[in-house]
């Protein structure tokens, strides 16, 4: 357990060390409307700890009896320096390049702290909640606005997301937050979920792809 390292597409270690991971909730108008949120004012931030990090081309594992254990799949952005109030071109100069993860939520769990007004680390950042892919160094990406990428469940495509419809772009986002935390080398930060959040299941099978990058495939087991 906890043997989880940056790796790149190739499966070759970064040379960075394994950080927080911050995560932002409610970036897609989309998944906004299906969870029946509200439009934040600014963005809503959460954390996930480096236990939370596993890698997820190995079987991913979900926690039993505790309500339903859900899909978000999110653009996942690799730190390569120090961001504290960071400007647009600081953000772009820190970025070591993107990959895909998955925000597992125990959506019960979740749904139960929400209505009791408190924080949702419970639901979203238990041991192995964050399986994440290798990455794609920035120098290979076209456009950090027109990434497409989705998910397929069983031979079902259950989410499909373009960073085009983020409400508030990846660079934008980085600014953001680097004004209220410091991202370190080695923080991923999670750009948020589009919509086809559903219930993942033991036994299933997961593909993964971010288009013209990579496909991964993987499978759910329960703990
Ligand atoms: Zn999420």
């Amino acid at each position: 357990m906890f043997d989880y390292t940056h790796q790149n597409c190739e499966g070759k270690n970064i040379n960075l060390e394994v950080g927080k991971v911050v995560c932002v909730g409610r970036n897609y108008m989309l998944h906004i409307q299906e969870l029946n949120n509200d439009v934040p004012e600014q963005p809503l931030l959460f954390m996930k700890p480096s236990t939370a990090l596993c890698s997820v081309v190995e079987p991913v594992s979900i926690p039993s009896n505790l309500g339903e254990c859900q899909n978000e799949l999110e653009i996942a952005v690799l730190i390569d320096k120090r961001l504290t109030k960071a400007t647009h071109d600081e953000v772009v100069n820190a970025i070591w390049g993107v990959g895909l993860g998955l925000d597992l939520t125990l959506r019960d769990v979740q749904t139960k702290l929400k209505n009791k007004g408190q924080p949702w680390e419970r639901a979203k950042s238990f041991d192995g909640s964050c399986p994440m892919s290798g990455f794609i160094p920035l120098s290979e990406v076209d456009s950090l606005t027109a990434l497409k990428f989705n998910l397929v469940v069983d031979g079902e495509l259950r989410q499909q997301g373009n960073s085009k419809d983020m409400i508030i772009p990846i660079v934008d986002l980085l600014v953001e937050i680097s004004n209220s935390f410091t991202l370190m080398p080695g923080d991923i930060v999670m750009t948020g979920t589009p919509k086809g959040v559903g219930a993942l299941k033991s036994g299933e099978h997961l593909t993964l792809e971010l288009m013209d990058h990579f496909l991964l495939k993987t499978k759910i087991v329960e703990l």
